[in-house]
């Protein structure tokens, strides 16, 4: 991987790229491997940090959507069932198979659901994660240990998909570098460049240095998320495209659901799903539906968000977490496209892909498992706008840097795929480089190392919430982990002790706001 610099070198020197994508989360990542598979000479530029925005806050399921299938958004379904697939296969290191029970309280429920998450499997082909059946009460509570006794009737058993979803974005970043694409995190677009009415580039600003300097391009495509408006306006539009909607979760000890199985509870009383999943040796429980006014860097949960997943908890597990069993709370932005009126949670979970008369292309709305599809339709527009040679998509059956299908008993180590044993060599030369982090959190110091030299990471929380996911696992040990990641990663990337200070109180900042408080 190049350093800093030399990316930086990279993006001045080029007269003009092919294509240049301004956002570094999934949805700019997914289009960034699609041009560069492509043979597009292409540049990405992230204000932040690769997935800092919501593609690092999703409930990490790679799935169909259970919920669209009772909206009858059958297409939604299976391009997403069809991608999940995909997502497995190209990134098994990342990917997995997870069991889901229903579990089901009253009679009309079982045949419902049992149903219904037959068409789901059956919507999925060849590409099928696992039959989906129908189980007695007994077998429900063998599957999911500490679920509500009381009044269950049995529950239906279905498999979908479960990923890290920064880790996820780290290997699409490492994949498009390997495909010979310039990506570069803290770098802002800070407006268009226009020459005869298109849009021909954007000026930029390096976030670390202050160094403004402008990137030149055949077609600019935006995927800026819940920002996707304010790229707009530099375009000069100012309409309303998009409703932001926030959704919050969780993390719970693993004694909450002792089990390797998701629960998922198909109607909440604001008529969405929830789920309880295992992630990490923890329990992620999620997600909220509220909208909200306007997009922020970092959102945080609402009263009423954690009062409703408080309550669905103790309803469905039957024991209200005290507040130092809540280990972290995060919560991520949803881009809906505005389609009409009513409730967020109602709003199509489709993409949408808009090209002004400039020739800006813009891609937002979807899944992050329709990432690449999301991609490839952009590119496929972007080409056209950009009069680049046409060229097929490649990336449905590309796999992600890391591919492995070793088996790996610790998920923390699984993410690094085949760079696992690079990483292992890492701690034989330095044996300090094997210990914890933290001792409640599966985090070595090698992974620091190893994020400073091969994975962009810049600060203290690039490391500790998306290199590894120590800060939504457990947010006050990640607090306690912090000096030493600093001490470390200073090292490494030779900075100043002044400039260490600064990064860990940025942290500190950060991280209070993933620490759970209750309302008293
Ligand atoms: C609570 C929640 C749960 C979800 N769960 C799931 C799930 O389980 N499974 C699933 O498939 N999907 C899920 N989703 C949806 C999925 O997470 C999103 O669709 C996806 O992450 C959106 O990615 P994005 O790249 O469009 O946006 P983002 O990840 O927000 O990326 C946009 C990026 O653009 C950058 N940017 C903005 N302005 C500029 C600028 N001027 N210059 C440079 N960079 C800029 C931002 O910093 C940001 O990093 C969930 C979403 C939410 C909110």
């Amino acid at each position: 991987m190049s350093s800093r610099a030399e990316i930086l070198r990279r993006l001045g020197e080029q007269t003009q790229w092919d294509v240049l994508i301004i956002g570094g989360g999934a949805t700019g990542l997914g289009a960034a491997v699609e041009a560069a598979s492509r043979g597009y000479k292409t540049a990405l530029i992230e204000r932040s940090d690769f997935a800092k925005g919501t593609s690092s806050r999703s409930t990490k399921l790679v799935h169909g959507g259970v919920r669209y299938l009772e909206q009858m958004n059958i297409t939604l379904v299976m391009d997403a069932l069809r991608e999940r697939g995909r997502m497995l296969h190209n990134a098994p290191h990342l990917v997995h198979d997870l069991s889901f029970v229903v579990p089901v309280f009253d009679l009309f429920g079982l045949p419902y659901y049992g149903f219904g998450l037959k068409v789901y499997e059956w919507l999925s082909g060849k590409l099928s994660f696992g039959p989906s059946s129908i189980l007695s009460t007994k077998e429900t509570q063998q599957l999911l240990p500490g679920v509500r006794t009381d009044g269950l009737r049995g529950g239906v058993l279905y498999h979908d998909g479960q990923f890290d979803d920064a880790r996820y974005a780290i290997a699409l970043m490492r994949t498009f570098e390997d495909l010979g694409g310039t990506a570069a995190n803290y770098v802002e677009a800070t407006g268009l460049i226009e020459h005869n009415g298109k849009t021909i580039g954007a000026h930029a600003r390096d976030l670390e240095t202050d160094d403004l300097f402008d990137l030149r391009a055949k077609v600019v495509v935006n995927a800026t998320g819940v920002f996707t408006e304010q790229v707009l306006a530099m375009d000069g539009d100012r309409e309303t495209l998009l409703s932001v909607s926030q959704g919050s979760h969780f993390v719970l000890p693993p004694d909450f659901l002792p089990s390797s199985n998701a629960m998922m509870i198909p109607k909440t009383s604001d008529g969405r799903v929830l789920f309880a999943i295992p992630w990490h040796g923890s329990t992620v429980v999620g997600t909220t539906d509220e909208a909200v006014d306007r997009a922020s860097v970092e959102p945080r949960s609402m009263a009423s968000e954690r009062a409703f997943l408080l309550d669905h908890i103790q309803k469905y597990l039957g024991r209200k977490p005290q507040k130092e069993e809540i280990l972290s709370v995060w919560s991520g932005l949803r881009p809906l496209v505005r389609k009409g009126g009513g409730a967020t949670s109602k709003l199509s979970r489709d993409h949408t892909i808009l090209v002004r008369p400039s020739g800006l292309v813009t891609v937002t709305g979807g899944k992050w498992t329709t990432y690449r599809r999301m991609g490839e339709d952009a590119i496929n527009r972007a080409t056209e706008v950009g009069g680049l040679p046409s060229q097929p998509s490649r990336t449905s059956l590309l796999r992600l840097h890391g591919w492995s299908r070793e088996p790996v008993a610790a998920e923390s180590d699984r993410v690094y795929g085949s760079d696992l044993p690079k990483l292992e060599q890492l701690s034989q030369e330095n044996p300090s480089l094997n210990e914890l982090i933290h001792p409640k959190l599966p985090y070595r110091m090698r992974e620091v190392v190893w994020a400073a030299r091969h994975e962009m990471a810049r600060s203290v929380e690039d490391v500790l919430a998306r290199r590894t996911r120590a800060l939504f696992l457990n947010a006050q040990a990640a607090i306690e982990a912090a000096p030493r990641v600093a001490d470390l990663l200073a090292k490494e990337l030779k900075r100043s002790e002044q400039s260490k200070t600064r990064d860990l109180e940025n942290f500190y900042t950060v991280a209070r706001g993933y620490i759970y408080e209750d309302e008293e």
